[in-house]
């Protein structure tokens, strides 16, 4: 991805010096937009001035209603329907991310918080997947704020590198690996999805409101999809093809080239490493640390097995206890691998039971 991403950059002369460097002397701002939730607050909890939501036209409302009288027991509800749904819209959109949200896109880029699900992010994957938007114009609607003084490099670096790099590369993988990359499975994970992922109903706090917001919305931003969702999904041994399903489902942004590579390959680690050079699995800590959720939760962060425990802790310890031999041979996880085997038995039995118990429980076979 940061070979094709730089010579993404060149190709194009955007973000570049006339000497050929990157502008601001680094290809990659990442380590200045990895702010906390508590650096939020501190910062007086700052939000997008506008909501995002459209009125819907004629032709909409009458799809809303054709939809909800179809198809009642879907899941979600039509007439939550929040999207533009032409160019003048999506270029109204656009607009909207450039002039209010850009600015802070990058800061506020993993942060999670309750109660607001796009803070800083664009929204604009559904419009740039259905064509009322390119790639270009919004890459360069950036790249001219940046140049203009209304945006700060590590936001404008941070969204290009979204789009021609992540977005490109994702699709470079789909169209290059062809169709038999969906049946991909190698950490043979079987378990089915549990019911729960369509109600939202679940007392684990984080998981239950990005559920709820993908119900209303149709939308999650990244950090949700990835650390919230698909790392619970990689932890428990979910089926791949089984949440590539649901992801198909549920998402307004949802197209076969985007999801497969982005679920099976970024998130699930099903193609054996061939995205991902290890897998994102993580324990609650980093939930902690980016979001506000862990504070409504029955479950305690802090303990590591029991019933009181939060999940995300003994089922990371139990992916690792089962795929220790694979990813002992990984240098990015070998450090953690070792520190596995080197507990007893009498120190790992506990994370094995409470991982067996919240299983069976909440997510049946
Ligand atoms: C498990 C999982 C499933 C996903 N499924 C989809 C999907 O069905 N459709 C989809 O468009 N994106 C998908 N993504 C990528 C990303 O999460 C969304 O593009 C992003 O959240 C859309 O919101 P936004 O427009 O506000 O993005 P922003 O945070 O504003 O990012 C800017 C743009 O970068 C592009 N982008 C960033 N990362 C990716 C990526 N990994 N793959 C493709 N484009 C990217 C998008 O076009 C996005 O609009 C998925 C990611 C994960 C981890
Ligand atoms: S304690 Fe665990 S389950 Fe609860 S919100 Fe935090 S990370 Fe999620």
């Amino acid at each position: 991805m940061e070979n094709h991403y730089r010579r993404m950059r060149k190709r194009f002369g955007w973000l570049m010096d006339e000497d050929g460097e990157p502008t601001g002397g680094v290809w990659n701002l990442d380590r200045e937009n990895r702010a906390t939730h508590s650096s939020w607050r501190r910062a007086g909890a700052p939000r997008p001035a506008t909501p995002l939501r459209e009125e819907p036209d004629a032709i909409t409302r009458d799809v809303i209603e054709m939809v909800e009288r179809e198809f009642p027991d879907h899941p979600g509800r039509a007439a939550n329907f929040w999207l533009p749904v032409d160019r003048a819209g999506a270029l109204r959109w656009r607009r909207s991310f450039i002039d209010e949200r850009l600015p802070t896109f990058g800061l506020y880029e993993d942060m999670m918080a309750e109660g607001e699900p796009h803070l800083f992010h664009s929204v604009l994957s559904p419009l740039l997947n259905l064509g009322l938007l390119t790639p270009r114009e919004c890459v360069e609607a950036a790249i001219d704020a940046y140049r203009r003084g209304a945006a700060p490099l590590n936001s404008v670096e941070g969204y290009v590198r979204q789009v021609i790099g992540w977005r490109e590369f994702i699709n470079g993988v789909y169209w290059f690996r062809g169709p038999e990359y969906k049946e991909l499975n190698s950490l043979g994970a079987t378990r089915p999805l549990p019911a729960w992922f369509r109600t939202a109903e679940t007392p684990m706090n984080c998981l239950h409101h990005v559920l709820r917001q993908n119900l209303e919305l149709g939308w999650n931003h990244h950090i949700q999809r990835l650390m919230v969702l698909g790392n619970f999904l990689l932890i428990a041994g979910i089926s791949p093809q089984a949440a590539l399903r649901w992801y198909h489902e549920m998402y307004v942004d949802g197209y076969d080239w985007v999801m497969a590579a982005n679920v099976l390959g970024m998130s699930l680690y099903a193609d054996g490493g061939y995205m991902a050079t290890k897998p994102y699995a993580a324990t609650s800590s980093y939930i902690r640390r980016m979001s506000d959720y862990c504070r409504g939760c029955r479950f305690d962060p802090a303990q590591k097995t029991g019933p009181a425990a939060c999940p995300y802790n003994y089922l990371y310890w139990r992916f690792i206890d089962e795929h220790a031999e694979r990813f002992a041979r990984n240098p990015r996880m070998r450090t953690v691998v070792n520190a596995w085997l080197a507990r007893s038995e009498a120190n790992k039995e506990p994370v094995r039971e409470s991982a067996r118990a919240f299983l069976g429980e909440h997510v049946p076979v």
